[in-house]
């Protein structure tokens, strides 16, 4: 496995590859890496003749200055895990390789990118919006893997590829949980074992609201009991709520012919998790 700091470094080894008419996956994450993210590195392994993946904590996507010092960050475990999966290069780079100027350019995303994450992280999605274009650009992949577990960034990225002709094709893989249920999270680092017993609770929540809002209750009662158990856990609800999975509108049900996803975002132990179900 090759491992690359420059863009100048990365952008020659992918030529080479491209000469040889390899197609090629790109996995970006910002490492503390999982069994999440090695979803996305085996679905890139299995369809691409070369894989990268990018591990950057990207400054620009965090709107909480305490919450990017704290983000796990452990390259050397990464760097390890990445080659036993078969990945075949990893890109690296410092915070100044990829700003190295002051950065004037802001995304609007419309509807989608004002609500749930992007309500409550402004300037979150500009982050990763930003991020993400960049890494396009410099890797030119045939494909890019994301999970459904940041399913509003998904959708965002998807805007982002169709809007900008990216010509990228774009996977989405399924949220990967522990025994539990719990989404597997680097944040998840940070919890103590009763924290990831509590956490757990964000999965049930989401199981136990599809049954109700499936045989009628209110999305307005959902929550107000999800809001309940939570708290008696010394849980904090931030959001609970169902969208349409192609316009990402507040819906109030399930139609008969559109899916929707129960979005979900909590602190247990003073961690920000989220969560998403699709039905
Ligand atoms: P992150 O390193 O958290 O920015 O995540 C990098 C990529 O891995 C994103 O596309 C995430 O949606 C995806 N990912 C994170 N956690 C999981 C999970 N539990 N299951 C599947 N994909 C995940």
């Amino acid at each position: 496995m090759r491992t690359f700091n420059t863009i100048v470094s990365l952008k020659s080894f992918i030529k080479d590859a491209k000469r040889q008419s390899f197609s090629v996956g790109l996995v970006p994450t910002m490492g503390a890496l999982h069994e999440g993210h090695a979803e996305l590195i085996k679905s890139s392994t299995f369809e691409n003749e070369v894989t990268i993946c990018s591990v950057f904590v990207n400054p620009a996507q965090f709107n909480n200055p305490q919450d990017l010092d704290n983000y796990p960050r452990t390259l050397e475990a990464d760097l390890q895990f990445l080659d036993k999966l078969g990945c075949s290069a990893v890109f690296s780079p410092a915070v100044q390789e990829i700003y190295n100027r002051e950065m004037s350019l802001k995304f609007d995303l419309g509807h989608i990118g004002e609500k749930l994450e992007g309500k409550h992280r402004p300037g979150h999605f500009n982050g990763v919006a930003l991020i993400v274009s960049k890494l396009f650009n410099i890797v030119n992949p045939d494909r890019a893997y994301f999970g459904q577990k940041d399913l509003q960034q998904f959708k965002i990225i998807d805007l982002l590829v169709k809007d900008l002709s990216f010509g990228i094709e774009l996977k989405c893989t399924p949220i990967v949980r522990d025994k539990n249920g719990l989404a597997l999270s680097s944040r998840n680092m940070r919890l103590t074992n009763d924290g990831l017993k509590k956490a757990a609770l964000l999965n049930q929540v989401l199981v136990e609201s599809e049954n109700y809002l499936v045989n009628g209750k209110s999305i307005n009662e959902v929550v107000s009991d999800a809001d309940q158990l939570l708290n008696e856990n010394d849980i904090t609800l931030e959001y609970l709520e169902l969208v349409d999975l192609e316009t990402f509108e507040s819906v109030k049900n399930k139609s008969d012919n559109n899916s929707v996803a129960l979005c979900i975002a909590a602190y247990v132990e003073g961690i920000r998790l989220i969560d998403n179900r699709i039905f």
